[in-house]
């Protein structure tokens, strides 16, 4: 590889578990581009003086994930999506050399709706969302994006469901757990952004037999990728999305801001993540 070919890498903390360079690394094959993806371990207490060394260190850009993205989001120029999500998880510079940030987790739950159920928000106006943490606000965020009028949050900490009213305005209505069936009824698209349902945590009990026909249901557990609540929403022919879609197609944008190139998120790129996730 030469050594002006483009590089990027995610950090975190720990960083080795990542699915990312799996992901970039194929796209750069597919693509045929000469560029690296790679991994940086960096503590939360090196993290400033890595990223103010970026460029030194070679890179174009880098992934961003635990614990690091609200850091990240102080020391860069974010976009109105990182600002309102209020941590970043992607960087790049531009021509001019400013290091921005934006937050990729609301492009990619809303491109694996875009992918899974085309339409989807010709079909509804109002949405139910499941949780009011930090998955949930790009979720929310994604969705007032694409101009919904109505969104519901559901969360065990209603204080929580509240401050995304607060936060995201008043197209945001706090739900408490114990009123969700009665907003199921008819209901035409459901996000669970909780981590029920999850290996290792508790199940999501929630009856979607009253959703409207035709409804969509988005789940962004991945672990397990068929989780019980896109089991039952197939078997009632709902479409659905997966957390595995939204972790893919999150990282359409990335790989976009720095290799040059639009890749595509598709069936074999799909199997061969989802196969790395069964395998553990
Ligand atoms: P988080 O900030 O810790 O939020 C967790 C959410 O789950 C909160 O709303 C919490 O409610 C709720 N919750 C947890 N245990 C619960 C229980 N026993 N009963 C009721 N509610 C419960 O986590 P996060 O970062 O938002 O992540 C949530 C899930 O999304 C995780 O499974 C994560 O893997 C997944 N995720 C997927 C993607 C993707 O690309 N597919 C991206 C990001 C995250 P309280 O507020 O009441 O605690």
């Amino acid at each position: 590889m030469s050594s002006s070919a483009p590089r990027s890498c995610v950090i975190g903390y720990p960083a080795k578990h990542s699915r990312s360079p799996k992901i970039h690394g194929y796209w750069l094959d597919r693509h045929g581009i000469e560029g690296h993806y790679g991994i940086e371990e960096i503590s939360p207490e090196g993290f400033a003086d890595f990223v103010s060394k970026l460029s030194e260190h070679g890179y174009v850009g880098a992934n961003v994930t635990m614990p690091h993205k609200e850091a990240a989001l102080r020391l860069s120029t974010p976009d109105q999506r990182a600002k309102s999500v209020g941590v970043s998880n992607t960087l790049w510079f531009d021509k001019a050399g400013t290091l921005n940030s934006t937050n990729t987790d609301v492009e990619g739950f809303i491109g694996a709706l875009d992918a899974n159920a085309p339409g989807w928000d010709k079909k509804s106006t109002s949405a139910v969302v499941l949780g009011a943490g930090g998955a949930a606000k790009a979720v929310v965020y994604g969705l007032l994006e694409r101009g919904l009028k109505e969104i519901h949050v559901v969360n065990r900490t209603i204080e929580k469901a509240q401050a995304f009213r607060e936060a995201f305005g008043s197209a945001v209505h706090p739900v408490a757990w114990s009123d969700l069936p009665a907003l199921m009824k008819g209901a035409t698209l459901l996000a669970n952004s909780t981590s029920l349902g999850m290996y290792g945590q508790p199940a999501l009990e929630i009856d979607i037999s009253k959703m409207a026909d035709g409804a969509v249901v988005s789940d962004i557990v991945y672990v397990p990728l068929k989780t019980d609540l896109l089991a039952s929403a197939e078997a009632r022919g709902f479409a659905t999305s997966n957390g595995l879609d939204m972790l893919l197609h999150q990282a359409v944008r990335g790989f976009e801001l720095w290799f040059g190139t639009r890749p595509k998120v598709t069936q074999e790129l799909f199997d061969m993540v989802a196969a790395d996730i069964v395998g553990g």
